[in-house]
């Protein structure tokens, strides 16, 4: 009797039941839900329900009848033969390529598997390639984490299961896309090929001599150089310079760092240059940083153009900075009373008191209690985080005018409604001596070559989508999709790309309702062929074990997670012995 879902004239499609006629006028219908059961819970119990289809699955409904016990067994039968031979001739396993192997990409693959294991039948057979330019997976986990958050790497366990878990999801580690392969040859033996490629270049200030001077770096190639990503290993060269690190690796290098910016990724580069390699020996930072990063630096200033109720930073990254002195790591945490009280504009306090505004009350609180303590600023480094500073010039060092010497900045103050609040000059100008600058204003994504430019949105640095869909599948080419950072741009935290990448998967399944017929060879095995005809010398999972596990073994300290491998050439060797 539960399954008596009454027809009624005036619910919508979403209102629980619905006509036939209200029904089928629908544009592109893929699926009607009908009452509270799902399709399967109806077909496998409910006798009062009949499907009408015009024999094509994406574009079908379920109205619900009145109960009619005389009739309804037959009828469910037919119906129940024709809607199962109507799936049969549309199903077949899927071949998925992700390329990239980020938190974006392995959501993306973990969301699309688990959906075809709760489909069961074919679907359990479908296979997932993921493409990694790098011969190790992950990304910025391995990339961009920093190394004192060995907690936050943990996600790597989550995404080792996949691999381990024997269902169809391949690794395919030192292969590039738009290098080894193009994209339209993956889309021809791919039923779908979901993008997911990061952010592989930065936002620039674009202030006079930001190329030329020797001193200003993004943060990007000073977080991948500490973490040990093979393609910066040049850049310990450029800071060992700027800081004058030529002496003892245990020195407080007596140089000044400013960091333009004052997100989470800005904190990060203000605590490891505060800790030093001293201070993070037995983490997985590179041991390439050690000398160079020495006992910390001396003076660290995090500048950012708006007030503290405005900056990107979240409290636990703040109260790490804050705490570093209380730790044992021989640093002040120094904040400015004036800054914060120029900060609080009527505009600032409503977004405080606003709705969103609990975690900035928190922040504030923080920052209000250290401007109290600043006169206890006795440790031998210190880091300054500096609000409503916007940097106007690039200084040369008077002794070498090829390097950098000071920042200047220019103070600015809030206008502008809450929420939307900008930051405009005063004309007042300060001088902040810096050897070294860390430019951290965001990342941006590239087009990976062999995409259509027409994908690609320039300016915002992402690619053109809709809900996760670049291009449609057709006769000869699997879709084009995106996720992660590529797909919506730099933002939000690891967790992020969850609601992100199973929006993707809800876009291809739908799509794959009605995959294209498959012709000739498709899938990994395809893939493989491709690519040893090649001659790529592809990283496997098991190779890639082979790193895993030289990596432990040469281990700094019993305590260190691992000691990563920093040459490119190095890496794949151990893995293909
Ligand atoms: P990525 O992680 O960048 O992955 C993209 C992958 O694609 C890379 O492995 C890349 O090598 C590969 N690739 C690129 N081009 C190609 C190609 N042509 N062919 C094949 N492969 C290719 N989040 C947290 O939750 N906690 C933190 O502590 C934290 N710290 C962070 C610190 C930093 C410095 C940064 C930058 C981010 C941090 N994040 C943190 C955010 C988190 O790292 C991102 O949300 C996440 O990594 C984005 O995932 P993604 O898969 O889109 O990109």
């Amino acid at each position: 009797k539960k399954c008596r879902p009454p027809i009624n004239e005036n619910a919508d499609e979403t209102g629980g039941s619905a006509t036939i006629a209200q029904l089928f006028p629908l544009a592109r219908p893929r699926l009607v839900w009908v009452g509270s059961y799902s399709i399967s819970a109806m077909f496998r119990t409910l006798p009062c329900v009949s499907r009408r289809s015009n024999g094509n699955l994406s574009s079908w409904a379920i109205v619900a009848r009145p109960f009619d016990p005389k009739q309804s067994q037959v009828a469910t039968e037919a119906y129940r033969h024709r809607f199962l031979s109507t799936i049969a001739k549309h199903q077949r396993p899927k071949k998925v390529a992700i390329v990239g192997s980020g938190p974006s990409g392995c959501y993306t693959a973990k969301y699309l598997r688990a959906a075809w294991d709760k489909s069961g039948g074919v679907d359990e057979e479908s296979e997932i390639a993921i493409i990694e330019r790098l011969p190790t997976p992950y990304g910025l986990v391995r990339f961009g984490v920093a190394p004192d958050h060995p907690e936050v790497k943990n996600v790597q366990n989550d995404f080792n299961s996949l691999f381990e878990s024997k269902k169809g999801i391949q690794f395919y580690g030192n292969v590039e896309v738009g290098r080894d392969l193009t994209i339209d040859e993956l889309r021809s033996r791919f039923d779908a090929v979901i993008l997911a490629t990061g952010c592989e270049s930065d936002r620039k200030l674009g202030l006079p001599n930001e190329e030329n001077l020797t001193g200003i770096l993004s943060a990007r190639e000073f977080v991948a150089w500490y973490n040990g990503h093979p393609d910066f290993t040049h850049v310990g060269n450029y800071v060992r310079e700027a800081l004058g690190a030529e002496t003892d690796d245990q020195d407080i290098h007596n140089a000044s760092v400013c960091i333009v910016g004052q997100g989470n990724v800005a904190l990060d580069c203000a605590r490891i240059l505060a800790k030093g390699g001293k201070g993070l020996f037995d983490t997985d930072i590179a041991s390439h940083t050690l000398p160079v990063l020495g006992n910390g630096v001396a003076q660290i200033t995090v500048v950012g153009r708006r007030g503290h109720i405005q900056g990107a930073f979240t409290i636990k990254e703040l109260r790490e900075l804050v705490q570093l002195k209380e730790e044992g790591f021989g640093t002040s945490f120094v904040v400015r009373e004036d800054e914060l009280d120029l900060g609080s504009t009527p505009a600032s306090i409503e977004e405080l008191e606003s709705a969103g505004g609990r975690p900035k009350q928190r922040i504030n609180k923080l920052l209000r209690k250290a401007a109290t303590e600043n006169e206890e600023i006795d440790a031998p480094k210190r880091i300054d985080l500096r609000f409503l500073m916007a940097p106007s010039t690039w200084e040369p060092s008077q002794n070498d005018p090829s390097r950098l010497g000071a920042v200047i900045c220019e103070r600015t103050r809030l206008v502008g409604e809450p929420g939307r609040q900008r930051a405009i000059g005063s004309g007042e100008t300060e001088r902040i001596p810096a050897q070294l600058a860390l430019v951290s204003i965001g990342y941006k994504a590239v087009a990976i070559s062999s995409l259509d430019e027409k994908y690609f949105d320039e300016d915002r640095g992402v690619v053109k989508h809709v809900n996760g869909r670049i291009d449609n599948p057709n006769p000869s080419l699997g879709g084009l999709y995106a996720a992660g950072w590529l797909k919506r741009g730099a933002t939000g935290i690891i967790g992020t790309n969850i609601p992100d990448a199973r929006e993707t998967v809800a876009t291809i399944l739908g799509d794959l309702q009605r995959p294209p017929a498959a012709e000739g060879s498709r899938g990994n095995s395809s893939l493989s062929s491709l690519l040893e005809e090649r001659g790529v010398k592809i990283v496997n999972w098991e190779a890639y074990q082979r790193i895993v596990d030289r990596e432990s073994v040469q281990r700094r300290t019993e305590s260190q997670p691992r000691e990563k491998i920093t040459d490119l050439n190095e890496l794949i060797e151990t893995a293909l012995v």
